[in-house]
């Protein structure tokens, strides 16, 4: 079983959508599934902002 989602980036920062944890993948269906390709699009942009304000 490969959890493709566990190796993306965007897992270092929390889930707007879902509020999965850092370092945990995203849910579907009101959490009882995980999402174990992708995130949500909401956690991608999530991501890119907090790099953005590390960077600062
Ligand atoms: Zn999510």
């Amino acid at each position: 079983m490969t959890d493709r989602a566990r190796s993306l980036p965007q897992l270092a920062v929390a889930c707007p959508t879902r509020g999965a944890a850092p370092g945990e993948p995203c849910t579907s269906h009101g959490g009882t599934r995980p999402r174990r390709t992708h995130t949500h699009v909401s956690r991608r942009a999530a991501w890119a902002t907090s790099r953005k304000d590390t960077r600062r």
